[in-house]
């Protein structure tokens, strides 16, 4: 392997601890952020997630309350525990974790989460905030993630050619638009990629940054991607491996091995992006129970 390892994991520490020092010093104060997560039914990445999210706030010091409903819930029985946390003083930050079941209209929901408490980012205030560049926009957690790797590694996006694959509205639209923005971590020109692009190998071998998103096991093979660029894997795809003992691996988008050895610095899966993901999820809760306290 050539490439650099752009290790999220440590990064995400990095981040953690300095969330964490700011909670301390509110604390002084009596101000403790809170983070609820909401979880429908029992999809078991899910599951793992929501385990996640809680205990990383635990370890920052900030409050979190799970809460759990059965797969059977309605979306009236949803939209009520929304509107209670939407009323909570001691939340400052909620979601819901996605895929809901089929009985839930999504967009509703997320409608209804209070724009000044979404900390996903994914209310139609917050993506346009986002897009005009408004400061007090929460953005999303995961291109958020990857845009503080690229800055905290050195790795500059000004001018550069940076190529998404993938338009999802949790990863690809909002990451073209953190790259795009005037200031640190943009001012980079972007092509973003999907399912209908023409000659997708094409245009991804002239991208000085490539980010993908897919949700296909190691589909950019090493022949895809232009010697020395950075490559950042979104992907986090569950593999069947009869040599595991959970009977899965996890694999990215990215076919590592091949493409590590082109590539100039290049995420992992696990440990690259996903880490970066919780720790930006509780510095926009940290941002949303500041920006209360400024109104
Ligand atoms: P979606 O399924 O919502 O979107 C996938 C996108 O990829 C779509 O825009 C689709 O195009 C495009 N696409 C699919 N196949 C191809 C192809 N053959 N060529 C070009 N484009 C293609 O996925 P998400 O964005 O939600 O997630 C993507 C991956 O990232 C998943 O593996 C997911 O698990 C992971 N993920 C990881 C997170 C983390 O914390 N690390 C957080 C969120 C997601 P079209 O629009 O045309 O259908």
């Amino acid at each position: 392997m050539t490439a650099r390892l752009l290790d999220g994991a440590a990064l995400g520490r990095e981040i953690r601890a300095e969330v964490a020092d700011r909670v301390r010093e509110l604390a002084g104060s009596g101000r403790v952020p809170g983070l609820a997560v909401v979880l429908v039914g029992e999809d078991p990445a899910s599951q793992v997630y929501v385990r996640s999210k809680g205990k990383a706030c635990g370890e920052a010091g900030m409050h979190s309350e799970t809460i759990r409903l059965p797969a059977t819930a309605s979306e009236g029985e949803l939209l009520a525990v929304i509107d209670r946390l939407n009323a909570d003083p001691a939340i400052h930050g909620m979601l819901v974790q996605l895929p809901l079941p089929r009985q839930i209209n999504s967009e509703k929901v997320l409608r209804r989460i209070d724009p000044a408490k979404d900390v996903d980012g994914f209310h139609p205030v917050n993506v346009g905030k986002l897009v005009l560049g408004d400061p007090t926009a929460f953005r999303p957690a995961t291109p958020y993630g990857v845009q503080q790797m690229l800055v905290r590694s050195g790795i500059e996006t000004k001018g550069a050619h940076a190529v998404i694959v993938g338009r999802s509205t949790i990863v690809g639209r909002p990451m073209a638009n953190l790259l795009m923005q005037d200031g640190p971590g943009g001012n980079a020109t972007v092509t973003v990629c999907h399912s209908r692009s023409r000659d997708l190998p094409g245009i991804t071998r002239t991208a000085d940054i490539l980010i993908v998103a897919i949700g296909k096991p190691e589909f950019v093979t090493g022949d895809m991607v232009q010697p020395g660029a950075v490559v950042v894997d979104v992907g986090i795809n569950r593999v069947d491996d009869a040599a595991s003992p959970r009977g899965y691996r996890l694999a990215g988008d990215v076919a590592f091995a091949e493409v590590a050895e082109r590539a100039s610095a290049i995420t992992p899966v696990p440990g690259g992006v996903g880490p970066m993901t919780i720790a930006m999820l509780l510095r926009n809760t940290l941002q949303a129970m500041e920006q209360a306290d400024a109104r």
